[in-house]
């Protein structure tokens, strides 16, 4: 969780907090611009807002259980601001509705990812002395004609949203029931919004979406429409291959970046636009979830352990030192220690630079909660998950030893989390660099020499 924002004087003030991925931080500058066009500027201080909105995450039962602990904090805001508005946005809004107005008292808006248009009307409406809700999901919504304010920037590094929803039902997953229809955004406004971070300084860029493999732009409108097209029309369409080759030859002094890629739908003809091109970073997020075939199957990621494990070889024969990291699910609906075995082969074979590691938890609604049992005890799921961390950390950091020794380019972000002495940074494959200040500034490109290492971060001094 991260608050958002800076102060301005003389208008109402608004305070947003965001959860979960990458999705929501950038879904919350969209609210902000629309917020502000309406009278609302942010504030980082949550006790000077007149507003305070959380953008909420349901990917797990903790991640919705956070937001419960945080509203009853907020309680005492309200208890000294009588007029604060609170409001629920983003997956869990839109996946629990009206019953979050029945459940917290305290709710004033409760507002889904595609109705944060409607925002500024809905605080309108709690002005009137009212409740409001807006939980329509839209087949069209891109948000693309905003150019989105930077909340909490570095300066440095931006999310550009290239898509919204995802329609592959991985029977796990709540995503496709909150954030509704896959549909592309606009090349031409992402091409605009790009330009115009370079213009103001950035140096990176990440283009955002749950399956940006499948972006796909032919129009607008939901993906699933792309069948009923005329050849024609077909051949007006632009690829996320394409897409990716036009934003590197737009901005040619900004490194680009991309997330999350699926391993059915990662082709060839991308990972070669990565390697012509400098300015693409080569480090690739591919979750495989599982390495057993039967547990692929009943998520209904539809490939196979050998799929993947194909897809990592073409990945890294066209680029041999790309980074690839990996989402992993322990404990999943009928997993065995047979499969769980497997996943640990996997990672092994895999060889990731990192992985995102979690529970199954299960979500309600979702393919796997009708129609499997959550029947992995919570005492082993736990023991698995342990397993599954050790295993990847010492892959990572006999991974990031082997740098030892090596130059790395480094992008400036920031000072480094422990000590103010020191910069921190990444390098090309996503792979965390710190390293002692001398004379250089946020944003630079440094060459620094890698020293020494952890699981999670090279350390090391600019030459
Ligand atoms: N669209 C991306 C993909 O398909 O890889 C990821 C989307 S999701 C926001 C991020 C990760 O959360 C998933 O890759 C998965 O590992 C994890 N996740 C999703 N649903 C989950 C659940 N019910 N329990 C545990 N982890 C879950
Ligand atoms: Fe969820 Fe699967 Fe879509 Fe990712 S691809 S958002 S895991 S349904």
């Amino acid at each position: 969780m991260v608050n958002q924002g800076s102060i301005l004087p003389n208008k109402r003030k608004l305070y947003i907090e965001s959860y979960g991925c990458a999705m929501n931080f950038s879904d919350s500058e969209i609210i902000a611009t629309i917020m502000a066009e309406n009278g609302f500027e942010t504030t980082n201080d949550e006790f000077q807002a007149d507003v305070i909105f959380l953008n909420t995450c349901a990917i797990r039962e903790n991640a919705e259980q956070k937001i419960r602990d945080r509203l009853k904090h907020l309680r005492s805001n309200k208890k000294t601001n009588k007029d604060l508005i609170i409001g629920v946005l983003g997956c869990m809004a839109e996946r629990l509705k009206n019953k979050l107005l029945e459940e917290e008292k305290l709710v004033d808006v409760v507002a889904g990812p595609d109705s944060y248009r409607e925002l500024p009307k809905l605080v309108a409406e709690v002005d009137d002395g009212g409740r409001a809700i807006n939980v329509l999901l839209s087949r069209e919504e891109t948000y693309g004609d905003l150019n989105p304010i930077r909340l909490n920037s570095n300066g440095v590094t931006a999310f550009v949203s290239i898509m919204r929803g995802c329609d592959n039902m991985c029977s796990f997953c709540v995503v496709p029931f909150t954030r509704g229809r896959e549909r592309s955004r606009d090349p031409e406004s992402i091409l605009m919004e790009v330009k115009e971070l370079q213009s103001t300084g950035f140096k990176e860029i990440t283009l955002l979406g749950q399956n940006v493999d499948s972006y796909l732009w032919f129009g607008g409108g939901p993906k699933k429409e792309f069948k009923s097209l005329t050849d024609d029309e077909r051949l007006n369409s632009t690829d996320f291959a394409q897409l990716l080759e036009m934003v590197a030859i737009a901005v040619p002094n900004m490194r680009i970046r991309y997330s999350t890629s699926h391993p059915r739908d990662i082709t060839e003809k991308v990972v070669e636009v990565m390697k012509k091109y400098d300015n693409i970073c080569n480090y690739i997020h591919l979750p495989a979830q599982s390495g057993s075939n039967k547990i692929l199957e009943l998520m209904s990621r539809n490939y196979t352990r050998e799929w993947y494990l194909e897809k990592i070889s073409m990945i890294r024969s066209i680029i041999p030192n790309c980074g690839i990291s990996c989402d992993i699910i322990a404990g999943f609906c009928s997993e065995t220690h047979q499969d769980h075995l497997e996943t640990l082969s996997l990672i092994e074979l895999a060889q990731f630079e990192f992985s995102y590691m979690y529970k199954y938890s299960e979500r309600p609604a979702t393919p796997a909660a009708k129609k499997l049992k959550d029947d992995v005890e919570e005492s082993i799921k736990g023991e698995r998950l342990t397993e599954i961390i050790k295993l990847q950390n010492s892959i990572s950091l006999k991974k990031n030893m082997a740098y030892i020794g090596q130059t790395v380019d480094v992008l400036i972000e920031g000072d480094s989390k422990k000590s103010k002495d020191f910069w921190m940074g990444r390098n090309d494959q996503n792979v965390v660099v710190v390293f002692p200040k001398i004379n250089q500034q946020r944003g630079d490109i440094v060459s620094i020499l890698v020293e020494n290492a952890t699981t999670t971060t090279l350390i090391g001094k600019a030459i």
